[in-house]
């Protein structure tokens, strides 16, 4: 491992878990790294592509079981997210939307067709899945949500609208939250039903290399069936995001990762007055905090995973691990950013991509403000927004 293990957290991996984190980082170095400087720039990823690759190695769905899923443990399925991460924030986010979000909602509430249906297809990158919450007007607070499903014989219509969705203009299907008459629901909607529309957002500064859209459902007609039957409420989008909020604690620090590793080798190489960067105390004190704030990050993370493999993780721990690693991703990267001078705003150097995606990840799967009201809820008791 790299000078940034300072606390020699390798050892206190599985052989395994490992081995799952080395083939993940070779995958990135090769099929990643050569190319993401350019997908970023031109707001274009051969999403497809990579998702075929991703499932050949198992990195779909990783830590479900069943369905052609790698049944992987928590913490190996979060080292790939770091991994993934450290290449650029747009590919984790297509590998936990896919997995965590779209897959786990089918795997967990679907019915046994649903799931044949679209869970191996899934995992092997086959078919792409997007998941619907956020609307136009409806973000931090879903329970809001205005779209609609009601019944019509024995079919259910839906209308409405979905906005940033992450895949859903390559998406084969959309797990859907809407609102019954029961309460909110889950559908699994296949993207080329009449009615379905997704249209690509343009103009994103952040998260460029990974496709995002807007879902127009108008008077969409599905069958009985297309309903997730064991999703009751909103609890259960709510316990996807739990999924895919665990990811981030470990991707951003990836994104962390990348940053720091290449401004350390800036540092020591560049020269001014006479010296390397590196060897001016205010440097080295802007490189130990960040490191300090990087390996504080990775033990929060390796926690949360020992937990989940447990089976004793709560969300309102996922949300101290979101709100701590993203932001302190975040303040990595801009800090990294000031190293590299003029260099730092370069598409040349990853550190300006890095910190431009961890915006993006500061405000989706809730944003800061939203896990520290439910880290203020849990040491209150008072719930100060919902
Ligand atoms: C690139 C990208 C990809 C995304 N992918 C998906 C996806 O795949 N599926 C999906 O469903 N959604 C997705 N989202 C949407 C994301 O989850 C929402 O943007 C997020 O939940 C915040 O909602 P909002 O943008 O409507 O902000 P708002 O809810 O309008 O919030 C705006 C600001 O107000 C603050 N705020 C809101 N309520 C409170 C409160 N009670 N107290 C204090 N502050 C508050 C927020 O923290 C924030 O700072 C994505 C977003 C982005 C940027």
């Amino acid at each position: 491992m790299t000078a940034l293990d300072l606390l020699d957290l390798d050892p206190s991996l599985s052989e395994e878990e490992r081995q799952i984190r080395d083939v993940v980082r070779q995958l990135v170095d090769d099929r990643v790294r050569p190319h993401v400087a350019e997908w970023y720039e031109e707001g274009r990823v051969p999403a497809r592509e990579l998702a075929r690759e991703f499932g050949k190695l198992g990195l779909l769905g990783m830590h479900l079981t069943g369905y052609g899923c790698a049944g992987a443990s928590a913490v190996a399925y979060g080292l790939a997210c770091q991994e993934l991460e450290a290449g650029d924030s747009g590919l984790r986010s297509l590998v936990s939307v896919q997995g965590s979000l779209a897959m786990y909602a089918i795997w967990r509430y679907g019915s046994e067709e649903q799931k044949q249906r679209w869970l191996p297809a899934m995992a092997t990158g086959e078919a792409i899945g997007c998941f619907g919450l956020t609307e136009p007007d409806h973000g931090s607070d879903p329970a809001s949500m205005t779209t609609r499903a009601r019944r019509d014989g024995d079919d259910w219509v839906l209308t409405g609208a979905k906005m940033w969705i992450t895949n859903a203009p390559i998406a084969d299907v959309a797990v859907i939250w809407a609102r019954t008459d029961e309460g909110v629901s889950g559908f699994a909607v296949p993207m080329d039903t009449p009615g379905v529309t997704a249209r690509e957002i343009g103009r994103k500064m952040s998260l460029r290399a990974s496709v995002t859209g807007e879902i127009v459902l108008d008077d969409v007609r599905l069958p009985g069936d297309a309903q997730l039957p064991e999703a009751v409420g909103l609890k259960a989008p709510l316990s996807c995001l739990t999924e895919a909020r665990y990811g981030i604690v470990w991707g951003s620090l990836g994104a962390a990762r990348d940053c720091l590793e290449t401004t350390l080798a800036y540092a020591t190489s560049r020269t001014q007055f006479g010296r390397p960067l590196a060897g001016f105390q205010l440097t080295q004190a802007k490189l130990a905090d960040m490191a300090v704030e990087l390996v504080k990050g990775q033990l929060l993370a390796l926690h949360l995973g020992r937990l989940a493999d447990g089976g004793r993780l709560r969300p309102e721990q996922v949300s101290v691990g979101k709100l701590n690693n993203v932001r302190e991703a975040l303040a990595i990267a801009r800090q990294c950013r000031t190293i590299l001078g003029a260099n730092g705003v370069s598409g040349e150097y990853p550190v300006m991509r890095h910190a431009n995606n961890l915006e993006s990840v500061l405000t989706y799967e809730g944003t800061s403000e939203i896990h520290q009201l439910v880290v203020g809820q849990r040491l209150t008791g008072l719930s100060a927004f919902a």
